[in-house]
């Protein structure tokens, strides 16, 4: 059976908010996919720029195991295509980072938070996977940076009428606005995180963004904002009430081996489907989804949910 952990991370309580069967089907059951070509791609591009955090070389990405494996995974023509073209792409992208020969820097920095320093309820346990890609200081200025990759997305006309923009292609269509990143939950934490550690009360954060989408030339944009300890706290409550749900949930499948679809659809909240900003559409469609050949059969009947 699945061997379930009680670690959290980022990603999986923004996966739980986005949809917490999506999460579950991932976390619970262990339902995962191989990764596809494209967030290899975006995989190699973030080992550019880890190298040049550390060597200043962005030709000298490490290739460790998983990566190594993602790459054994492509086709010959896909392997080589990436290796040549991320570090241009990783090297567009360090105009945005500042002049880390002038500054102390700490890249893949393990993510360590202690959550009852500052929330209510026991501290959270936090995957040792996680890593924050970049934390740099100079004097009194904390930066918090992260790189992320993006393929951009074409908008039909259709779902262009319904989201209010032109047809076509959009590089940044799923880059968040400030506003939403400074409501975003790696961002809070890595933020509350670093703070914690560093004693202060005020943190920048630089979201880096690679458009991996090959048509297009190497173009990387960043979102930037300035943020108070106080202002993440209160931004932080609702995911560290979120990460002691979940908390209740794996240690419940723990015990008693994950819950049957049934208990799922009676006791989790779904997401509407297929609007084209749902989480049932991102990335190429949900992998949970029956289309996919995965179990969840949201919008396929409008009655339906998981076959109830
Ligand atoms: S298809 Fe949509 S509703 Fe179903 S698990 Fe995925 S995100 Fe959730």
């Amino acid at each position: 059976m699945h061997e379930i952990n009680l670690e959290l991370s980022a990603s999986q309580l923004k996966a739980a908010d986005q949809c917490f069967i999506s999460w579950a089907f991932t976390y619970l059951y262990g339902l995962r996919s191989p990764s596809k070509p494209y967030q290899v791609f975006g995989k190699l591009i973030h080992a550019c720029l880890e190298s040049y955090a550390i060597t200043g070389n962005v030709y000298k990405p490490d290739i460790d195991g998983e990566l190594s494996n993602d790459l054994s995974a492509l086709t010959d023509v896909n392997r080589s295509r990436f290796l040549k073209e991320a570090p241009p792409r990783a090297l567009n992208a360090t105009r945005l980072l500042p002049d880390l020969s002038q500054c102390r820097r700490w890249p893949e920095e393990v993510f360590t938070f202690n959550s009852s320093q500052y929330f209510t309820g026991p501290d959270l346990s936090w995957s040792p996977r996680s890593k924050i890609d970049l934390i740099v200081n100079s004097g009194s200025r904390w930066l918090v940076t992260d790189y992320k990759s993006t393929r951009g997305k074409r908008v039909s006309k259709s779902d262009a009428r319904e989201l209010g923009i032109e047809p076509g292609f959009h590089p940044w269509f799923y880059v968040p606005t400030a506003a939403e990143l400074r409501n975003d939950v790696q961002f809070i934490l890595y933020a509350l995180a670093v703070m914690q550690a560093a004693d202060v009360t005020e943190i920048e954060g630089r979201w880096i963004y690679i458009l991996t989408d090959e048509k297009h030339s190497p173009r990387s944009e960043s979102v930037d904002v300035t943020v108070t300890l106080d202002e993440m706290i209160e931004a932080g409550k609702r995911w560290i009430e979120l990460g002691h749900c979940i908390t209740q949930w794996k240690l419940a499948s723990k015990q008693h081996g994950p819950p049957s679809l049934d208990h799922l659809k009676r006791n989790l909240p779904v997401v509407v489907y297929p609007e084209p900003k749902s989480p049932c559409m991102q990335y190429g469609g949900c992998m949970h989804h029956v289309t996919k050949k995965g179990k969840c059969d949201a919008g396929m009947d409008a009655a339906s949910l998981l076959g109830g």
